[in-house]
């Protein structure tokens, strides 16, 4: 099998397994309980704190654990609103191609009588930070802008972002799920206030995540109960997950220069191959993406056959479109950057980790051509554009 679909989630490393065994088996106690076997496991936990915060230039004080991407993007938002309601501002900037988890939450602020203003991500799938300075207004509580996209893996201008919304006096959101672990981040330096990351993205357990909240940004809790998290996320930590996340952070980190070098020969192995099919064409950016990021749209084909094709051929991928879901939209990502509904039903996504061979980039490169080559062969979609009766777009 050839994994090509690290953005969905991450085998996870050696040591992070290591690491959630070993800390089940001597640090399974309640890190509130006061006695000994409860304060080791509390000590596990802080230091767990302070290396997150170490490798992303923040303070222990500053990290909160979470059970992933999600949830830290719902708090990050939901906090800022609630700030937002107090001081009777009501409007948030964000843009159109962000996570669900961003664009359901402001969703339902709506309701709330929010103001939601979704920026454009022009074909390349690049936010404008000048378009951020536009959109700000006196009553704007937020800005939340995806440091890197989970489909098309551009990477946005998030320095220049911070620097705007920290000149306007807006916090200012990131959900760097995509991100964290993959390049370099330096929340101080960029100016972000609010940062979200998911373990399981970086070769880390699943269901564990935490949420960077720059000292003096106001946090409000989605779950009470316990004083655990210094009463901003309440329920018995799940220490040796977060252990296991901090030692897949701390590994991930570590080798990023050396697997960055490698992955982008392989990435850009592999968009030269796919680009050799007719009428193709790479979605974002071709240089300010994730380093194992590939994204495809193909005239003429569907996205979800090609995906079972490929599967049928041992390679793990997946497609933009929802259809999974059971909704046949296109995906909204890929509406975002202008494809129309029926070139972004036909889209592709691989997404690489550093064990990939150059004999599984051949591979993946000779099956995509195979795989797209006959599904078009009795494609009517096809047919009309070969014939002239629907025009080529791609
Ligand atoms: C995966 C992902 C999430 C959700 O993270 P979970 O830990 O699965 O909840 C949010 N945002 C982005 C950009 C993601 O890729």
């Amino acid at each position: 099998m050839i994994y090509a679909d690290n953005a969905a989630t991450t085998k996870m490393s050696r040591r992070a397994l290591e690491t959630l065994i070993s800390f089940n088996e001597k640090f399974w106690g309640n890190p509130s309980s006061l006695y000994t076997h409860g304060q080791n496991a509390k000590e596990a936990l802080e230091q767990a704190r302070r290396d997150i915060a170490s490798l992303i230039n923040a303070q222990p004080g500053e990290i909160y654990f979470t059970s992933g991407g999600s949830e830290s993007d719902n708090q990050a938002i939901l906090s800022a609103a609630e700030t937002g309601k107090k001081t009777g501002k009501k409007h948030i900037v964000s843009t159109a191609f962000e996570h669900h988890a961003v664009l359901h939450t402001l969703e339902n602020l709506k309701k709330e009588g929010f103001e939601i203003t979704l920026l454009d991500v022009h074909s390349n799938g690049i936010v404008k930070a000048e378009d951020v300075d536009e959109a700000i207004r006196d009553d704007t509580c937020l800005v939340s802008v995806m440091y890197a996209n989970n489909e098309i893996g551009t990477i946005q201008p998030i320095k220049e972002i911070g620097s705007i919304c920290k000149k306007r006096g807006v916090p200012f959101h990131t959900d760097a799920v995509q991100a964290v672990g993959h390049i370099p981040i330096d929340v101080t330096g960029d100016n972000i206030d609010m940062l979200s990351a998911s373990a399981h993205k970086f070769h880390g357990p699943k269901g564990v995540g935490f949420l960077y909240v720059k000292k003096g940004i106001r946090l409000s809790s989605l779950i009470e109960g316990g004083a655990q998290e210094r009463g901003k996320r309440a329920g018995t930590e799940n220490v040796p997950a977060i252990a296991a996340m901090a030692e897949a952070l701390k590994e991930s980190i570590g080798k990023i220069a050396e697997k960055t070098e490698t992955l982008v020969i392989m990435r850009n192995r592999l968009i030269k191959g796919i680009s050799e099919i007719p009428h193709s064409s790479l979605n974002g950016d071709p240089e300010k993406r994730l380093p194992g990021n590939v994204s495809f749209c193909f005239e003429g084909i569907e996205g979800e056959a090609l995906l079972l094709l490929l599967d049928d051929r041992g390679i793990c991928a997946s497609s933009g479109s929802a259809c999974t879901s059971g909704s046949l939209d296109p995906s909204h990502v890929l509406l975002a950057i202008g494809r129309v509904h029926d070139v972004a039903h036909g889209s592709l996504r691989l997404s690489i980790d550093d064990t990939v061979t150059d004999d599984d980039v051949d591979y993946i490169v000779a099956s995509v051509k195979e795989v797209v080559e006959y599904l078009r062969g009795f494609s009517p979609i096809w047919r009309d554009l070969v014939s002239g009766k629907k025009e080529f777009i791609l």
